[in-house]
């Protein structure tokens, strides 16, 4: 009986050996030169990896998500996750840097309450000011931090807000069907917490204005490879900023309704590609800036995604570009 229990464990440790093996395994992918922008413009945002990115106009600096912690895939499987605080501060600390920006935010949107998006947005908010906008599930995710009430935004399925002269529309969308989706966080998530006790709550996709770049939308947000048919008919945009996130394991069908819901229907021009990335990996290590690595084939294919993506591009003549972390995009 103790032998057949150490062959089992035995058999149990090479499993796990295995599997985090090939969660640490990354396709390679080669960048996609093409996209310019008008490095003249004060409007830009920085790229952090999954849908966190830093936005300001020079006068006022707003982050979507600004998931930060992005804990080791051990950890993510086998403990109950934290907001890594010196981790977040070092890299929001560059991200004022590289914008070349005092040390305050406007706010915070918050694309759904999975902990890639929504675990480290209530404490940036609590260091850095700013309203923390987004769906009831996000707030408790906020009251297990202890957000002060006055700091929340909270967002029925539509709303709008506005961080100087930013205008943020929140448009209801869906998450991609990862089998990891759904559910709602009825009372505070306190942390410790295991990455399933975050659920989904409300998908938003964003759409961003600023009067300099007149009235309407210039940029539609999709953090999550998911739609709602027809959520786009009345958005006319220049710009995507594409979710990608297990979409690589979806069908051509699915993918191809994606792009025409996403990128034709809104004759957007340039598609910027996020949410690719392993987040189960820092954005610094070590005082060093790290370039972003695609998710392990385990759990995505992005370079079939990304394979279907050029094709459709091509065909309707939109520019497409892969964003890495630390990439700054002008408008
Ligand atoms: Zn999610």
């Amino acid at each position: 009986m103790r032998y057949f229990l150490s062959a089992l464990f035995a058999v149990l440790l090479l499993a796990i050996g295995g599997l985090v093996y090939l969660l640490k395994s990354h396709p390679v992918i080669q960048p996609i030169d093409g996209a310019d922008g008008n490095p003249q413009s004060s409007i830009r945002l920085l790229f952090l990896g999954t849908s966190s990115m830093a936005w300001t106009d020079d006068t006022s600096t707003w982050l979507i998500d600004g998931f930060f912690s992005r804990p080791a895939i051990e950890k993510v499987i086998f403990t109950r996750l934290n907001v890594d605080k010196p981790r977040v501060d070092e890299v929001i600390t560059e991200v004022f840097r590289r914008l070349n920006m005092p040390e305050v935010l406007s706010g915070i949107v918050v694309a759904h309450s999975h902990y890639d998006h929504s675990m480290d947005a209530p404490y940036l908010a609590m260091q850095y000011g700013g309203r923390l906008v987004g769906s009831e599930s996000t707030w408790q995710i906020a009251k297990g931090q202890d957000l002060p009430a006055l700091q929340m935004d909270l967002q029925a399925e539509q709303g709008q807000v506005s961080f100087g002269n930013f205008d943020i529309r929140l448009q209801e969308s869906a998450h991609a069907p990862t089998g990891f989706t759904g559910g709602f966080n009825n009372k505070p998530v306190f942390l410790p917490a295991h990455a399933l006790q975050f659920k989904e709550g409300v998908s938003y996709s964003f759409l961003v204005s600023h009067p300099s770049m007149g009235s309407a939308p210039f940029a539609l947000i999709q953090p999550s490879a998911g739609f709602i048919p027809g959520q786009n008919k009345d958005v006319r945009v220049n710009t995507v900023l594409l979710g990608m996130g297990g979409l690589g394991k979806l069908s051509d069908e699915y993918i191809a309704e994606y792009w025409q819901e996403m990128v034709l229907n809104t004759q957007a021009k340039t598609v910027y590609l996020i949410h690719w990335d392993d987040f189960t990996l820092p954005l610094i290590q070590e005082g060093k800036i790290k370039p972003l690595k695609s998710m392990p084939t385990a759990l995505d294919d992005f370079p079939r995604s990304l394979e279907l993506l050029k094709m459709f591009s091509k065909r309707d003549e939109v520019t497409l570009h892969i964003l890495n972390a630390w990439e700054m995009v002008y408008f």
